[in-house]
């Protein structure tokens, strides 16, 4: 008999997360309820496959608090404003999320966690960071919001030595009781900020990945905000802060000097001052942010005990996802690159800083964003713009007040087709030596399924391009 047999438990939503949960409760002798506010097609398919399992499910309410509830499991993206919340803290009732059901299941007993959390890089850099761990010969995996789901992985068959693991915000506010190995928070600029509330409700849930960390706490020297958030931190007692810079590193730091990536926190020789683990070339797209990237995956894989060679055999058979900065064609010596996944001002910001001249592809939906500060920072690597999608005026409008010389084709159109039109005019503005960039710095949705999709439709103008030049 468990802790769990027989108790009330509702989950919140049905999806990616809410149906794992659901199973692992119910498996584990809890009375499951699940509630959704949608009632379509595909909710009522997903509810039947659980009602068949035993499991009740009720459709087109996920407002009302079920009684006699014990404990609630939310997906992640649930906003904390809902009804449904606000019950559950008048009835005294718990809310985790699925990271939080995950760590009291297994977590503290199974594998460690290195957490990664910020605005942009998350993906690549858990990415390379289990790339490092696996160079090490670590059996590892990375889990979380990249689209792997925690609870099957630490209830899995398969045993880990440890986990890399992509945390949202979302995740982080629903997971009060998580504990890491260490942690990064990358980045903090606005996002989601209608969900969290504020900035500093934003930014507090992202601090959360510090909380009780056992070894080090690692923050991006060039984001204060980050390093306030170690500062502000409960940690375990000798756990470390560990700064990333991609300038000359100081004590604590790992940073780079003269085109290698050096680190000065973790140094196995007293003799040394500085441990050598790789060059800026063997960091794949060696641009700025990725660098940064590098240096916070090579920082928690040192903090894990992970050698200087590891790190750089890890970097160097890492391969980034589609559509960040991935390189589709040289066309008459204009590079064209596709960053679909920079859906924010801050991403694409990261992206138009790795090159020197650029004939820049942006809009879509500006989510609320304003483009002032991205244009004003960008405008003198800028040949030339094109505008697609939704909020183009927000960007024009933006050019005209920060860089009223560059040339911008607005192509004020939001079909699908728009893309190869785009590439076209992006043609039409480069000379040799220069970058084509999609770089949206919007979401895709007003055009595309997803950014995807929107990268998808840029490589294909691409090669269409290069096959009829
Ligand atoms: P996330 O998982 O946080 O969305 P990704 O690794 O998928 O991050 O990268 C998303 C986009 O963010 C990239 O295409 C790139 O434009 C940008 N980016 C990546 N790393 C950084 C960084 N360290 N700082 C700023 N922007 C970044």
């Amino acid at each position: 008999m468990t802790e769990w047999q027989g108790k009330h438990v509702t989950v919140a939503g049905l999806g990616v997360s809410g149906i794992p949960a659901a199973k692992v409760l119910h498996g584990l002798g809890a009375l499951v309820t699940v509630v959704n506010d949608g009632d379509d097609e595909r909710a009522r398919a997903q509810a039947a496959e659980l009602e068949a399992l035993g499991i009740t499910v009720r459709l087109g309410d996920g407002a009302t608090l079920p009684e006699g509830t014990e404990l609630i499991v939310t997906a992640p993206g649930w906003k904390p404003d809902k009804p449904l919340f606000a019950a559950a803290a008048e009835a005294g009732v718990p809310v985790w999320g699925d990271v939080e059901l995950a760590w009291r299941l297994r977590g503290p007993d199974a594998a460690p966690w290195l957490a990664v959390t910020g605005t942009n890089g998350k993906t690549t850099t858990v990415q390379m960071l289990a790339s490092i761990l696996k160079a090490a010969g670590l059996r590892t995996a990375a889990v979380g919001n990249i689209g792997v789901s925690l609870l099957d992985v630490v209830l899995g068959e398969e045993q880990y030595d440890v986990l890399a693991v992509e945390l949202s915000s979302y995740q982080l506010h629903w997971a009060p009781s998580l504990r890491a190995h260490s942690a990064v928070v990358l980045n903090l600029a606005p996002d989601h900020l209608d969900w969290h509330g504020s900035m500093e409700a934003y930014a507090a849930d992202k601090g959360r990945v510090y909380e009780g960390n056992r070894v080090a706490c690692v923050y991006n020297v060039a984001d204060k905000a980050t390093e306030d958030l170690v500062r502000e931190a409960d940690v375990e007692e000798g756990c470390r802060a560990i700064g990333f810079t991609l300038g000359t590193p100081g004590p604590s730091q790992l940073g780079v000097v003269d085109g290698i990536l050096v680190d000065r926190a973790f140094v196995e020789n007293r003799q040394k001052n500085a441990q050598e683990l790789a060059e800026v070339s063997d960091v794949n797209p060696p641009a700025p942010h990725n660098i940064a990237n590098a240096l916070a995956a090579a920082a928690l894989a040192r903090a894990f005990g992970v050698s200087p060679t590891a790190v750089r055999d890890g970097l160097r058979a890492f391969t980034p996802d589609a559509h960040r900065i991935a390189h589709v064609a040289d066309i008459d010596g204009v590079a064209y690159v596709d960053d679909s996944k920079a859906t924010n001002t801050h991403a694409a910001e990261a992206s138009l800083a790795a090159y020197e001249s650029i004939v820049w592809i942006a809009g879509g939906l500006a989510k609320g964003a304003t483009f002032d500060e991205l244009v004003a920072k960008s405008a003198k690597r800028l040949r030339g713009v094109v505008l697609i999608g939704a909020d183009r005026a927000l960007i024009r409008e933006a050019l005209v007040r920060h860089a009223p010389e560059v040339p911008v084709v607005d192509l004020e159109r939001t079909d699908t087709g728009a893309m190869r039109a785009a590439v076209r005019e992006a043609r039409g503005l480069a000379r040799a030596g220069d970058t084509v960039l999609l770089a949206p710095a919007c979401a895709s949705m007003d055009m595309f399924a997803n950014y995807n999709k929107r990268g998808d439709a840029f490589a294909e103008a691409v090669r269409e391009l290069a096959a009829g030049a």
